[in-house]
């Protein structure tokens, strides 16, 4: 994050504490209740309190009798008290939300990627989308955190710069988090997308189940974004998750890396309608057709029952399940979820033979199921994240969100 203060760093670690047990309660905690849990005096609380009703992001609702006495006000987290605005930036697609303060999705909007333009003319666009977003929504700026952008890495999130995402053209060493607050004037936090696809799954799931699992997320290009014990893991310098070299056939085309049979270049969208048209399953599209819409005529024909397409959807499915066992193995998940802007369109076929040969595997070392699934959260999923990443900055309370503004 950066540019100016917000009301977390007027607020200090005391009000991020209370804030995020609160958040936590939906059926609401009285004063009382919310010292004895953090050990903060009657008066800070109370204080505190005072300054998060005053500010409309918590709100005073019904009275609890215990015993005798008066009864104690339960005071409930105010979803439409402040927001935060998330934002997908795919090769093919940019994806925008509008989250409220418990993280819900109030709007959602899809745009292609113009082919050709600038950084430069899509950052003013995107700056154009979130104040139209808050316009149609009747969201004040006062009342957004900031902007959370979800990115293809590696990026330098230190100073929160795309380095050279492979499928984005142009895109060498843009400032990204730099300008879009400049354009929008919010404060703006750059995520890689794989992990903050992680980040929506941990906001939106919730439960002990999700405690430790890699997401699979299946875009123009693929990635995992990985959770060890609630907590993404980011790595050294942010760039977790690449997952694109993993060898999972000893042919196939040839990789950027100089081999071939790595993943990345074996299961994109792209690859699989190029296999497609080369073997007739599928007419080559229009000259200025997107991937998107080749995909989307590729998977459509594989749910009419094209024996070519399910056979390519089911290699597919192979090379998947073998870098997922690699995955599992090493970081010994007990879960993998499947989703990004590309996947519900072949799910269905992919995944449960994905559970299958994973399950199956010789090479599967881990003592217990790896369990399968689809997202709930769908195809906004790195968009939700990104959002849930500005929220989670204000909610949590932990040192470094005290470090929010630069
Ligand atoms: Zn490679």
């Amino acid at each position: 994050m950066r540019r100016g203060t917000n009301l977390l760093a007027v607020g200090g670690f005391n009000q991020a504490v209370i804030l995020d047990l609160i958040r936590r309660a939906p059926q609401g905690l009285s004063r009382v209740e919310i010292a004895g849990a953090t050990g903060l005096s009657a008066q800070t609380v109370s204080n505190v309190s005072r300054r998060l009703i005053d500010s409309g992001i918590v709100l005073e609702a019904g009275k609890l009798n215990v015993g005798p006495g008066k009864p104690r006000t339960l005071l409930q987290l105010e979803p439409t008290g402040l927001y935060s605005i998330g934002v997908h930036l795919d090769p093919t697609v940019i994806t925008y939300v509008l989250l409220d303060l418990a993280g819900d999705v109030v709007t959602d909007h899809r745009a292609p990627l113009p082919a050709n333009a600038t950084p430069d003319s899509i950052i003013r666009e995107m700056a154009e989308r979130i104040a139209a977003i808050l316009e149609d929504s009747v969201v004040p700026h006062d009342r957004v955190l900031g902007v959370g952008i979800a990115a293809p890495g590696p990026v330098d999130a230190a100073l929160g710069i795309l380095l050279d995402p492979p499928l984005l053209d142009g895109w060498t060493r843009v400032p990204l988090r730099e300008a879009l607050a400049d354009a929008t004037g919010f404060p703006v936090v750059l995520e890689k997308d794989v992990a903050a696809a992680a980040v929506a799954e941990i906001w939106t799931g919730g439960g002990g189940e999700r405690d430790n699992f890699a997401f699979f997320y299946y875009g123009t290009g693929i990635g995992m974004g990985l959770v060890i014990d609630r907590d993404v893991l980011r790595g050294s310098s942010n760039n977790a998750g690449d997952m694109g070299h993993i060898r999972v056939a000893p042919t196939g085309p040839l990789c950027s890396c100089g081999r071939r049979g790595c993943i990345g270049e074996l299961v994109v969208p792209h690859r699989l309608v190029a296999e497609a048209v080369e073997t007739g399953i599928i007419a080559e599209g229009p000259p200025a057709s997107s991937v998107d819409d080749d995909f989307s005529r590729f998977s459509d024909v594989a749910a009419d029952g094209s024996a070519g397409a399910i056979a390519i959807l089911d290699r597919t499915a192979a090379h998947i399940a073998a870098a997922v066992v690699v995955i599992t193995n090493l970081l010994d998940v007990d879960r993998v979820i499947f989703g990004g802007p590309f996947w519900q369109r072949v799910s269905a076929r992919v995944l449960p033979t994905i559970a299958e040969l994973v399950n199956a595997d010789p090479a599967l070392i881990s003592p217990h199921p790896i369990e399968v699934s689809d997202s709930a959260i769908g195809e906004d999923v790195a968009a939700i994240g990104a959002g849930c990443l500005v929220l989670d900055h204000f909610l949590s309370p932990r040192p470094s969100a005290l470090l929010i503004s630069e």
